[in-house]
């Protein structure tokens, strides 16, 4: 951590200045690809969560309205519990999760979460309360830490998160160094100098300085910093990419994307596994990664996105069916229909697609294992 801290420090004060600069909702848009056709009603009211239980009762919908993609399809996700979408490509998975978002509005029916209408509320009432994880995370040509904080920012300016508090101590906020005394504009410097040297690593573990950041609002805004740093941390940490920023070359300070450090599939599922972690939403959108991934990296991220769903309403598309054993309920989507619904047992049970799948992949896995065997004999 220690070590760490030198690159986070100074990755925190772009991530800072970056928070002072408007990040509109287009911008966001972009990230996923997706037009901006929706409009807020006059009247449209925040979003109130609740629990965070999703409906979808009798929803159509179709690109071209002549043509529907999805037709009448009613499902319920109780709060905290995951449901899984399974199917052949092109059978509507993803307009499912795009119509939760409300990338666009049901041609007919409703979408309700909490008992409310998503097309009443705000869009971005609606969006600060669900986290995407998609299959193939944009990352912007910035330090690895500014995209791991990007969760925290770019939807709404407002408190939109209760991220949690990493266990590493830290100073004591001084009382009289509130933020409106003026001394922002020195923040960026200030932090700079006062760990050019390295002492910043006793700021980890000692408490006894506190009489010298007194009156001090460059200090509380460092205290703000690092406490960025340290949730930025946490979350890299519970999304297991923490190990493996600690071996870049500057840690998080490392500059990622297309003219920085390049990141693997499964790096980048981690670092919007990290997002999502620091936004803290009730409800979670997930894309299961389709492109193949080696066992151990598979597990890794299977096991924090494990970790970020548990208590979340979830909502996942799954391509390897093993990840959803587990899952509350599975909907078989084909067609733009719900062709099949239960638990992983009772679908296997009924013999129906799923099962069909499910031996499929029990195959196609063996073939893949029996072929890398007689690869290694070679
Ligand atoms: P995959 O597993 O391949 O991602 P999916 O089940 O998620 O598939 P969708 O992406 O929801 O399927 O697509 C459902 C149907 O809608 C497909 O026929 C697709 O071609 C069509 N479609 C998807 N996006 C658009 C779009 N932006 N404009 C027009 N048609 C679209």
């Amino acid at each position: 951590i220690l070590q760490l801290y030198g690159p986070l420090n100074q990755f925190g004060s772009s991530y800072r200045s970056l928070q002072k600069n408007f990040i509109d909702m287009e911008k966001m848009l972009d990230l996923f690809q997706e037009p901006v056709e929706i409009q807020d009603q006059p009247e449209a009211k925040s979003l109130e969560m609740e629990g965070g239980e999703v409906v979808f009762e009798n929803v159509s919908f179709g690109y071209n309205p002549q043509n529907p993609n999805l037709k009448s399809v009613s499902f319920k996700i109780p709060h905290g519990k995951k449901l899984a979408l399974v199917g052949p490509s092109g059978g509507g998975k993803s307009t499912i999760l795009r119509l939760l978002f409300r990338f666009y509005d049901p041609t007919q029916g409703r979408i309700l979460i909490d008992g409310q209408d998503i097309k009443t509320v705000t869009q971005s009432s609606l969006r600060r309360r669900i986290g995407i994880v998609p299959q193939d995370t944009a990352l912007f040509n910035e330090t690895i830490g500014y995209n791991i904080g990007y969760g925290k920012i770019g939807q709404d300016r407002t408190q939109i998160f209760d991220p949690p508090r990493p266990n590493i101590p830290r100073r004591r906020i001084s009382s009289s160094g509130s933020s409106d005394q003026g001394g922002k504009s020195t923040k960026p410097s200030s932090r700079g100098r006062k760990h050019k040297n390295g002492s910043s690593g006793n700021r980890a573990t000692e408490g006894g300085e506190d009489a010298d950041v007194e009156g001090d609002d460059a200090e509380h805004d460092e205290d703000e910093d690092w406490e960025d740093d340290c949730q930025i941390q946490a979350a890299a940490e519970a999304a297991r990419i923490h190990e493996i920023v600690s071996r870049f070359p500057d840690g998080y300070a490392t500059r990622v994307g297309e003219r920085g450090m390049r990141l693997s599939g499964g790096e980048k599922q981690r670092v919007a596994i990290a997002r999502t972690i620091l936004k803290n939403p009730p409800i979670l959108l997930l894309d299961e990664a389709t492109s193949a991934l080696d066992t151990q990296t598979e597990r890794e991220i299977q096991n924090s996105i494990e970790s970020i769903s548990k208590d979340r309403t979830t909502l996942m598309i799954a391509h390897r069916l093993s990840t959803i054993v587990d899952a509350d309920e599975i909907l078989v989507i084909q067609r733009g229909e719900i062709a099949e619904q239960g638990s992983h047992e009772e679908l296997m049970q009924a013999g129906g697609i799923y099962a069909a799948m499910w031996m499929q992949q029990l195959r196609e896995d063996r073939t893949m294992t029996s072929s890398s065997h007689s690869s290694q004999k070679e």
